[in-house]
């Protein structure tokens, strides 16, 4: 690698932003995330410690791996880390036509005694991770859930693939803690033929998967974090040897939530009138929160009156 491959630092174009590619001749086809602002405006709608910020961080990254390669674009996806015995008690994060959200409910006083990076189980304890597709067009929907097991959500995911989907892949995700960047990339072998969910004769250990996951196994933390390195130069350095990349459109990320007050109306609209009753206080106001946001929406009942 020469010194013109490196762009100036004040290029930072390739924040929020998913590039995908894919290699023919291996029958790879991939996607690298890089989050910046994004991750901003999540976590500054909340108070969270750091190690919460950062599972959080890359959750939102894992997201829009995922998220990125719903082909119907205004499909959701949504993963969630459920856990029975954890520090984290519940993970949310969810992906739709580019907007992301997340957020974490977590046990403060189990996690003020554990170590500043404490390991997945640590952290989740006994947990499973669901990943659901919602197709907008179709209607379809479709989740998986595995065990998070291993020594980070993206082995969790890798898992997920490689068991639920039985698709051989590769994740890694990278946290810079101080400047509120996180990167990723997710790397699948899906030869000719086997899209969807026939895949009964795809090989864990295909020679041509072996080569580009170990290619892409290069890949170093602090590539995926670094704001100056485009995230097209960083697939030009993993797989520059291949005869041919193809590389998709980019898709650029935003923070988006879904809750206003005349969403919040419209679903209050459809209880009967003696349930809105019981949900409001003595002064006839119902309080709707929404914890992707941490905002409190009060609605008169007054207001739900067509
Ligand atoms: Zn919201």
């Amino acid at each position: 690698m020469t010194s013109q491959d490196r762009r100036p630092a004040a290029q930072t174009a390739d924040l929020d932003l998913a590039v995908g590619f894919a290699i023919p001749a291996r029958d790879a086809r991939g996607r690298i995330v890089r989050l910046g602002p994004v991750l901003d405006e999540v976590l500054s709608a909340h108070d969270y410690p750091a190690p919460i910020a950062r599972i959080l961080s890359e959750a939102l990254t894992l997201t829009a791996l995922l998220g990125a390669m719903l082909k119907d674009v205004g499909g959701q996806l949504t993963m969630q880390a459920q856990t029975e015995s954890g520090i984290v008690e519940l993970l949310v994060c969810d992906y739709r036509g580019g907007e992301l959200r997340g957020y974490v409910r977590f046990d403060a006083d189990r996690l003020a005694g554990v170590s500043a990076l404490p390991s997945l189980q640590a952290m989740f304890g006994k947990g499973y991770l669901a990943i659901t597709f919602d197709q907008e067009t179709s209607g379809e929907r479709y989740q998986g859930i595995v065990p998070l097991e291993g020594n980070s959500l993206a082995d969790a995911a890798q898992n997920f693939f490689s068991q639920s989907e039985q698709i051989p892949s590769l994740v890694r995700l990278a946290v810079n803690d101080t400047g509120h960047v996180a990167g990723g990339i997710l790397l699948q072998h899906l030869p000719e033929g086997e899209e969807g969910r026939d895949r009964l004769h795809t090989r864990l250990d295909h020679p041509e998967w072996d080569h580009v996951r170990i290619l892409a196994e290069t890949i170093k933390a602090g590539e995926l974090v670094d704001p100056a390195l485009s995230l097209e130069t960083l697939i030009w350095r993993l797989f520059h040897d291949e005869e041919e990349i193809r590389l998709l459109a980019g898709v650029p990320l935003s923070r988006g939530c879904r809750c206003d007050p005349e969403h919040v109306r419209q679903v209050l609209r459809r209880f009967p009138q003696e349930e809105r009753l019981e949900m409001a206080d003595g002064g006839g106001i119902i309080t709707v929160d929404c914890e992707f946001c941490s905002r409190n929406f009060p609605i008169k009942l007054s207001e739900l009156d067509e």
